[in-house]
């Protein structure tokens, strides 16, 4: 299947029906083809409204949580943006079309080298994909506009809040791996933070140390 004008429509309305009315997160879910993110037999259900397997255990969000979470996150042109939990590099890769400059992280080697190819591939530069422990955040980026988390913790990492700056925005899913999460919005205020409960959903955990692929 490929990304023609019908697939568009639907995967649009899809997002529409779900509660994403933010004209330019919807402008960048029409740009990006999430064919390029899904490899093998799941890419003809590239355009469905679910998670799919990616490499080394893990996933590639449904589209409909990943446009919700990048409204969220309410991305400025000139923001400098962290994500923890790169995978496909497809959340990524909307990001880029949102905010100026985007760090991924992932443990997985494989799937930053993939990632990376994916991006060259689609021109998409302002995009540094990196292998860590992205629960440490990138110190030598700091501060970030925004923080979105891709894989759930129990609580949000401190480093990660240290790492956002004064009137900078984090969503991130919270709660036990493998019960009901809760999707959480974090505004960093001067005088602290602020929580905001969005939704329930659910995530990979968030592993510390590297991956061994
Ligand atoms: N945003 C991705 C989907 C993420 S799945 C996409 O658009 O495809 C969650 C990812 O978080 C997995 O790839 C997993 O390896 C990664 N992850 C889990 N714990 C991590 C950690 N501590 N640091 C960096 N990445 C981590």
């Amino acid at each position: 299947m490929s990304f023609d004008a019908d697939a568009k429509m639907k995967f649009l309305y899809a997002l529409r029906s779900h509660g994403v009315t933010d004209a330019r997160v919807l402008d960048a879910m029409e740009k990006i083809d999430r064919a390029r993110f899904v490899k093998g037999l799941f890419a003809e259900r590239a355009y469905a409204d679910m998670p799919l397997p990616i490499a080394c255990g893990q996933t590639i969000s449904q589209p409909s949580v990943v446009a919700l979470m990048t409204q969220a996150l309410d991305v400025q042109p000139r923001d400098k943006v962290l994500e923890v939990g790169c995978g496909s590099g497809y959340q990524a890769a909307i990001l880029s079309l949102l905010g100026r400059r985007i760090y991924t992280i992932d443990r997985f080697r494989s799937l930053v080298a993939e990632a990376r190819a994916t991006f060259a591939g689609m021109d998409l530069p302002n995009i540094t994909a990196i292998t860590a422990d992205g629960s440490h955040g990138l110190p030598e980026q700091a501060p970030f506009d925004r923080i979105i988390v891709t894989a759930a913790a129990e609580d949000p990492p401190g480093p990660l809040l240290a790492q956002l700056r004064v009137g900078g925005i984090m969503v991130l899913p919270v709660g036990q791996s493998d019960t009901v999460q809760s999707l959480i919005r974090v505004r960093r205020e001067e005088t602290g933070f602020d929580y905001e409960e969005l939704r329930a959903v659910r995530f990979v955990p968030l592993v510390e140390g590297l991956g061994q692929d």
